[in-house]
């Protein structure tokens, strides 16, 4: 197969046309590609007269391929080296291993040993993605949380309801694994090849089912409404697992646990620190979300070409270190999205972003955070963090005035220092309700000082971020964990055989991708 780089496609391409500029390059003959497939597809917006598609293909052609790259020696065209994962070799484990979580690191950890014959026991305090769903969209509607069942816990963990945006970045044997899995289950096939795939909240739930299926029919067992309270520990060596299934308490003996607890799993922190399993903390970042409208982000990202069915909703992405020290990023953006309620805890409130596949909601949203620091924190207790985000999620619940409703503010008011009386033309998307409050009630001022200034510096890089209408919803505190599990070489814990911290709540993961990565890099040190 040969690979070509840097093709410029026009957004209105087809197959047929896509054949023609491949063999153009490769000067051959059209006939002579018998197959071509994308490997990546990015759309490139520099130029707002001229968007268009920079792709990377690969073909394979009739004849001899070597002389169609030497003969035409380009940087651009080279031998295309296949990425295969090759599954590890079950070790004949002495027990079944056990995975804790099943949010994308422990579902793949389960997936991976599975495959290998180890028979794993996954645990997830949730229910099934299913159940979860309705436990979800009643807590939108009514604002009753459940704490075992919601938008961080359950099948599928944190990102079952998000945009399932994918960040793919160099791609490598494991992250092709993911992805081929991903497809496999149901997810749309193009996310192999597109620059910034996304699978969408309604696809990846069906995804994460069929997950699931295939773990079962290789022998793995996958509890729900069973959560660990205790991983039991002996001479250094994990022995076992305490949970609480449906209400009755059980045990599970195992030398291997691969802990994929997600960074909400405040209470499972705590009891792990308790037995003595070493944790620090992690600098991580807190803010806001914000809204827009999504065609005005489109004319903003695409100018004329805004609405073009190839190009679908804009994104974008930023980031500003301010004079203060500080960083303020975007993260998380769900074009045509809406923002969640995603707290796991009673009275305090945490947003989110979510989009369906077809991203086609009015508004943008996207998360604008600020870093938070070890000087930020009241004390060296490696759960201080959770402490902050706390403090500030209960500060956010009250200024929402209960029931779960965010606190929102215009951001034109925003910038003045005054509270909002009334929408101007966006509407908040958040469920179950919001209420007019100054994000300075309920924000220390280094945040709010910190918003502020980098609002206007993303207005200098993207003209009209700083539409007077957007509208702020607060609080975003749950971007990333505020603790690292902190494992040694072989990913173990420290000090203790057989703990393998995994994932976002490990601090070894951020995003989808990263945290599946991760959970393919547990299993195979178990099997090895
Ligand atoms: C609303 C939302 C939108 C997001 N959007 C995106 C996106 O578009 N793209 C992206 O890449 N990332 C997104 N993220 C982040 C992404 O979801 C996480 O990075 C990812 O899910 C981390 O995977 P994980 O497996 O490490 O942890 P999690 O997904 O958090 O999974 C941890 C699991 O462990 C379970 N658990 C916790 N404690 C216990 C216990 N004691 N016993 C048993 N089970 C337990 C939890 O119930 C949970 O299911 C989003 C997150 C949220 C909340």
């Amino acid at each position: 197969m040969i690979k070509i780089t840097d093709l410029i496609v026009a957004l209105t391409y087809n197959l047929k046309m896509l054949k023609a500029i491949v063999a153009k390059r490769l000067h051959i003959e059209d006939s002579r590609i018998e197959h071509l497939s994308i490997l990546k597809r990015t759309v490139n917006a520099g130029n707002k007269q001229d968007i268009h598609f920079n792709m990377t293909v690969v073909v394979r052609v009739s004849g001899d391929e070597n002389e169609v790259i030497s003969r035409n020696k380009h940087k651009d065209i080279s031998k295309e080296i296949e990425q295969i994962y090759t599954l590890p070799k079950n070790k004949k484990l002495k027990e079944r291993p056990v995975v804790i979580g099943c949010g994308p690191a422990g579902m793949f950890a389960a997936l991976i040993l599975a495959q290998a014959g180890a028979r794993p026991i996954l645990l997830e305090r949730g229910l099934d993605v299913d159940s979860r769903k309705r436990k979800v969209s009643n807590f939108w509607r009514t604002g009753i949380l459940d704490t075992q069942t919601n938008v961080q816990f359950g099948e599928g963990g944190a990102g079952a309801f998000s945009d399932g945006k994918l960040k793919i970045g160099q791609k490598n044997s494991r992250k092709m694994k993911v992805l081929n899995e991903f497809v496999q289950a149901g997810a749309p096939p193009e996310i192999v090849y597109l620059s910034k795939p996304h699978i969408g909240t309604d696809r990846l739930n069906e995804t994460v089912k069929r997950l699931r299926e295939h773990v079962i029919s290789l022998g793995g067992e996958v509890r729900f409404n069973a959560t660990v309270t205790e991983v039991l520990i002996q001479d250094g060596q994990v022995t076992g697992v305490r949970f609480d299934e449906k209400g009755q308490k059980s045990e599970v003996s195992t030398d291997n646990v691969v802990l994929a607890i997600g960074h909400s799993a405040r209470d499972t922190f705590k009891s792990l620190l308790d037995s003595g399993v070493y944790m620090e903390q992690k600098p991580f970042a807190l803010g806001v979300r914000i809204e827009h409208p999504q065609a005005m982000i489109d004319k903003i990202q695409y100018g004329g070409f805004a609405g073009h069915p190839q190009l679908g909703a804009a994104d974008y992405k930023m980031v500003v270190h301010l004079p203060n020290g500080r960083g303020v990023y975007t993260f998380c953006m769900c074009p045509g999205g809406t923002v969640v309620a995603a707290t796991s805890e009673e009275n305090r409130l945490t947003t989110n972003g979510m989009s369906v596949f077809a991203r086609d909601g009015r508004n943008a949203n996207t998360a604008l955070l600020v870093t938070i620091g070890k000087n930020d924190l009241d004390n060296d207790d490696p759960l201080a963090g959770c402490a902050f985000q706390r403090r500030i999620e209960t500060a956010a619940f009250e200024a929402g005035g209960g029931g779960y409703k965010a606190p929102v503010q215009r951001l034109e008011d925003f910038l003045q220092k005054r509270k909002t009386t009334a929408f101007g033309d966006v509407l908040p998307t958040y469920l179950p309700g919001t209420e007019f409050a100054e994000l300075d009630s309920f924000l220390p001022d280094f945040i709010t000082d910190s918003l502020r200034q980098a609002i206007l510096e993303m207005d200098l890089w993207m003209p009209g971020f700083a539409y007077p209408d957007a509208l702020l919803t607060g609080a975003e505190t749950r971007s990333s964990s505020p603790v690292r599990i902190t494992r040694g070489d072989s990913l173990e814990a420290i000090g203790i055989k057989g703990l393998y911290p995994c994932g976002e709540g490990a601090g070894y993961a951020g995003g989808i991708i990263s945290a599946a990565v991760d959970g393919l890099l547990c299993a195979e040190q178990i099997l090895r």
